[in-house]
């Protein structure tokens, strides 16, 4: 099946292609890749999410967060979205 982007309904899947998890607007990545992320990646998405309302300055640390994250996904994701053994 063809990846779906964005939903009629409101809903998308998980940032992880391999996941396909359904999800609200406003959560980027399910609770199980949520829970995979090292606390620093968290935090970093939590000050983000913080951060001032609507304000360009939270939109530049909020895509900053996300691509924190995406890297670290990168690295520790395998095909499979699964987290790879750190060795
Ligand atoms: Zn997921």
């Amino acid at each position: 099946m063809a990846k779906q982007t964005g939903h009629p309904n409101g809903t998308h899947p998980c940032d992880i292609p391999s996941c396909g998890e359904t999800l609200p607007l406003n959560m980027t990545w399910c609770e199980r890749h949520y829970a995979m992320m090292p606390d620093h990646v968290q935090g970093e998405l939590w000050a983000a999410a913080r951060g001032g309302i609507g304000t360009s300055h939270r939109y530049n640390r909020n895509l900053q967060a996300c691509r924190t994250a995406l890297d670290w996904f990168e690295d520790n994701l395998d095909a499979n979205g699964n987290r790879k053994e750190s060795t």
